[in-house]
């Protein structure tokens, strides 16, 4: 397996990865009636016309409030900015919409790293933990499903990651799915600093 440090093409889950994880999912459930067990998204999907409408709409609106008020995770910029320094190709997989996705960028001051098609939202494939996201990335590239690495703050990205092929990593205080992990930082300084310590922190 090639290290980390010479991977070429880098997929960052969003929320919780690259700014602090602010979403309360179970608020998200109730003012949706959503079941505690069920996948937000899949179930939103399933709903007839008007209530989905409806629900998104909230959804929207609740995730645009957030997206405004973005932080970056700590070492997130960092990170990117020497993955871009260094030459790699980087995009966004999230579950947010790609609007949104663009909004949190530009609050944490990293938009100019990722122009559009580098982002792959919730309304241009089949969600995580579906890898279709991924293997849209890699084609863009022009590069294999196998070639990319995968970053993420939770299981969706890295079974995604697993199921593309990809390298995955997981960034989080408490790893709870290490079978589905190549790699394990506790933040995206930890990841930075251990694929390039020589790049300065600045930024
Ligand atoms: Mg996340």
């Amino acid at each position: 397996m090639r290290s980390l440090s010479a991977r070429r093409h880098w997929v960052f889950d969003l929320d919780g990865t690259l700014t602090r994880a602010v979403h309360d999912f179970a608020l998200i459930r109730r003012e949706l009636a959503i079941p505690a067990e069920q996948d937000i998204l899949g179930h939103m999907a399933a709903l007839p016309a008007a209530q989905a409408a409806a629900k998104r709409a909230w959804l929207m609106a609740h995730e645009r409030e957030l997206a405004a008020a973005s932080v970056p995770a700590p070492g997130a910029v960092a990170l990117l900015r020497a993955l871009h320094a260094a030459g790699c190709q980087l995009g966004i997989l999230t579950r947010n919409d790609h609007a949104l996705a663009q909004l949190t960028l530009a609050e944490i001051g990293v938009q100019d790293l990722f122009p559009p098609q580098a982002i792959v939202g919730r309304d241009e494939a089949v969600p995580k933990p579906h890898p279709a996201g991924l293997l849209l990335h890699a084609a863009r590239w022009g590069v294999a499903p196998g070639e990319l690495v995968m970053v993420g703050d939770h299981g969706y990205d890295l079974e995604a990651g697993r199921a593309a092929g990809a390298m995955t990593v997981f960034v989080g205080a408490t790893n709870a799915w290490p079978a589905l992990s190549d790699h394990a930082y506790a933040d995206c300084e930890a990841l930075r600093q251990a694929c390039w310590p020589e790049a300065t922190a600045a930024g």
